[in-house]
């Protein structure tokens, strides 16, 4: 059981907050970014391979797009489930992906796929429900599903999601697992069979699942990825979540998605209509126009990632304590280190001012893990790699 949370007052002039605010973690990977730009106002040179924001610059086309709809008046509000246009065209690139038709109907536009798992959460997860979230995992699973009023329950499944385990933490409070492929931190997609138990077991139990795939573009083995809702039966209790953010370098936009079995949308839109109303319409054009990029675009992109994941896990199985082993997608590298990962963690901030993330900052399964993040550009990362290199006294 948690402990209950007295509401507290925040300062001694100001009402008490609520429970449920107080009560939240703050999100490591947000805390970690305002850390790095605190040192960096304070005068230090901070390397970060820390952060999950693309170091791409949002292509012209999709400025130019948003432009011109500010331009022509696109600038109320919209429709709460986002453009119809875009619905189509976010439907249209899903389907294909997915191996599933899914209707415009069926998406809603949120700002960033946060706010589509929020949202998701939201509408399915009650007072004291359970959700199974394997570990190690994204930072805000956990604390969205106590905002809900629900209990998260980690799962321990660094190596994969094993069927057996997962019906041992299901509980006649279960109500929802979250499944994120490829996975932040650990770079690992899901395979046909690890998805193929899940789907099992949320069928005999009767249990909704969240499928973030926010990363699936990124998968540097073409084929690699499984698309949950491509499995027969698994779209009618499903949410993917999905987004711009990382495919196009687009993580300011606030642009993602919940696609969803059309019964379920209509009571979630309300849910958007009392809370965001809607994404701003000429951010929404902005989004057609990047869906409408060649996929040459998206590419390039992913082969930036490749090669620097590649030099990177070179360069780090040569020093002593770490082992890297390249993973199939994301920009993320989730070594092993020998020792505390959040003491390292803060050596290497400390001494060579070069910021990362302890995993167990991921959860439990992360312990002993660092995340590296490639999401920066090649001249970070070598200078990075350079002060590890002299830190370990590892030759060029
Ligand atoms: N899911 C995962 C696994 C993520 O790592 C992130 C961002 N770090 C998101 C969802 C949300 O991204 P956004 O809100 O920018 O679409």
């Amino acid at each position: 059981m948690r402990k209950a949370i007295k509401p507290a007052r925040v300062a001694s002039d100001a009402p008490a907050l609520a429970a449920r605010v107080l009560a939240l973690e703050g999100s490591s990977t947000v805390e970690s970014s305002e850390r790095i730009r605190a040192a960096r106002a304070a005068g230090r040179e901070v390397l970060a391979l820390a952060s999950g924001d693309p170091n791409i610059e949002t292509h012209p086309a999709i400025i130019a797009a948003a432009h011109e709809a500010m331009q022509r008046g696109a600038t109320h509000y919209g429709p709460v489930a986002g453009l119809p246009s875009l619905r189509e065209a976010i439907a249209a690139r899903l389907s294909e992906r997915a191996g599933t038709a899914y209707g415009a109907s069926e998406i809603l536009v949120t700002p960033g796929g946060k706010f589509a798992m929020y949202a998701a959460v939201m509408a399915a997860v009650g007072a004291g429900d359970e959700v199974v979230i394997p570990d190690p995992a994204w930072v805000s699973y956990g604390p969205c599903v106590r905002l809900a009023g629900g209990v998260p329950v980690p799962l321990p499944a660094l190596d994969g999601v094993e069927a057996e385990r997962l019906a041992k933490a299901l509980t006649p409070r279960t109500r929802m697992i979250i499944v994120n492929s490829p996975n932040n931190p650990s770079g690992r997609v899901l395979g046909r069979d690890e998805l193929v138990g899940i789907l099992e077991l949320a069928v005999r139990h009767d249990l909704w699942l969240l499928f973030d795939q926010v990363y699936s573009e990124l998968t540097f083995e073409p084929g690699d990825f499984v698309p949950l809702s491509s499995l027969a039966g698994a779209k009618a209790r499903t949410f993917v979540v999905d987004s711009l953010s990382k495919t196009y370098g687009m993580t300011g936009w606030r642009l993602g998605y919940l696609a969803l079995p059309e019964a379920a949308a209509r009571p979630v839109e309300k849910l958007l209509q009392h809370s965001l109303y809607c994404v701003p319409p000429f951010l929404q054009a902005g989004a057609e126009a990047a869906l409408a990029l060649p996929r040459s675009v998206i590419d390039g992109y992913r082969e930036r990632f490749g090669r620097r994941r590649d030099r990177a896990v070179a360069v780090l199985n040569r020093l002593p304590g770490i082992e890297c082993a390249a993973p199939p997608a994301t920009f993320y590298l989730f070594p092993r280190v020998s020792g505390d990962d959040k003491a390292v963690a803060a050596e290497w901030f400390e001494r060579l001012s070069l910021a990362v993330l302890p995993g167990s900052a991921f959860g439990r399964a992360g312990a002993g893990h660092l995340r590296l993040s490639l999401a920066c550009s090649d001249e970070v990362l070598e200078e990075a790699l350079a002060r590890l290199r002299r830190h370990y006294r590892v030759n060029d």
